[in-house]
């Protein structure tokens, strides 16, 4: 039988339109409107679409953009001195800093050194502490945040399932692993060291991919009616293809997102919603209920 697809797009759109709800509430409540600032270095085609897409999602739910382009040049202290700036700004809310940047700049430093409170992204070592220890403070990353949405909008309660994720970056497998393990699922975190692992694939009731390698995971590693969540965006040929091997995954899952329109919209609905989370905080309202 084949697997139902799950629509990411569709998802996203309801969770953007609700977002506007509660954009237009914290309006009514503060007075003013939550705001993002994006910060893009250099002249990357693929980051300078991601952030252009970004800016435009955060106008649409009726928040403020400002978007900030740097030559690749720029050197790490200036662009030190403009995450200080927007850290000390009242009227930003939140952070975004678009990776990768260029190789003469610490990366870790930047991300460090943005306000935990507006750090969106959820890639601050605070914000990553938090999610480990459970705090239900913290901004967690809205790639994995998304992949735990369009989980529970399947699947309902999560546990005691059979997870494996594949790919343990701080962006996408280790936060995932960490909000899996909060939804009492039975976590195993995969990487190119892992020994057998079509075999490991095998137990997951959930497999999360996020591992950058197109069609990498086949069909016959999958079990018969699991949740397959594709995090993985490749390009093959001029077309966009995931981790996963998807004609075959789809004979034996129960369930599966495409690529695209699975995983990828729900990133950009997840940082409208933490852009306006991180405003709620600043203000001292009550975050949205179920975002
Ligand atoms: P990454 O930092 O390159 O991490 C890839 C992970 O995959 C690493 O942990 C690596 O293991 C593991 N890996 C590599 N080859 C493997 C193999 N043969 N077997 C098992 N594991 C293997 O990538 P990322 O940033 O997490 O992104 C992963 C994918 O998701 C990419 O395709 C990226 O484009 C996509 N992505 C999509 C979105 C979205 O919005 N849809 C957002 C972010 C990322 P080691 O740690 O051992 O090297």
């Amino acid at each position: 039988m084949a697997a139902r697809l799950i629509d990411g797009r569709a998802t996203a759109q309801q969770l953007r339109s609700r977002i506007a709800q509660e954009v237009e509430r914290f309006r009514a409540a503060t007075g003013r409107a939550p705001s993002l600032a994006t910060v893009l270095v250099g002249d990357d085609p693929a980051s300078a679409v991601y952030v252009r897409s970004k800016g435009k999602a955060t106008l649409e739910a009726g928040m403020e953009s400002a978007s900030h382009q740097l030559p690749a040049d720029i050197g790490e202290a200036e662009l030190l001195a403009l995450v200080e700036q927007l850290n000390r700004d009242p009227a930003v809310d939140g952070i975004l800093v678009q990776l990768p940047l260029p190789a003469h700049i610490d990366s870790a430093k930047i991300i460090s050194t943005i306000d935990p409170a507006k750090d969106v992204d959820g890639f601050h070592p605070v914000n990553a502490g938090k999610l480990a220890t459970g705090d239900p403070s913290a901004l967690v990353p809205c790639t994995p945040l998304g992949c735990l949405h369009l989980l529970k909008a399947e699947l309902g309660a999560l546990s005691g399932l059979d997870a494996v994720v594949i790919g343990r970056s701080n962006i996408v497998g280790k936060p995932m692993a960490l909000l899996l393990l909060g939804e009492s699922c039975t976590v195993t975190v995969a990487h190119s060291k892992t020994r057998e692992l079509p075999d490991v694939v095998r137990r997951a009731d959930i497999l999360v991919a996020a591992v950058g390698r197109p069609e990498m995971i086949k069909g016959d590693w999958i079990k018969p009616g699991a949740t397959v969540i594709d995090v993985g965006i490749n390009r093959v040929d001029g077309k966009l293809v995931g981790d996963v091997a998807f004609g075959e995954a789809s004979k034996v899952a129960g369930a599966i997102t495409p690529v695209p329109g699975g995983v990828g919209p729900m990133t950009i609905a997840m940082l409208l919603r933490n852009t306006l989370v991180a405003a709620c905080h600043r203000e001292g309202l009550e975050e949205p209920e179920g975002l």
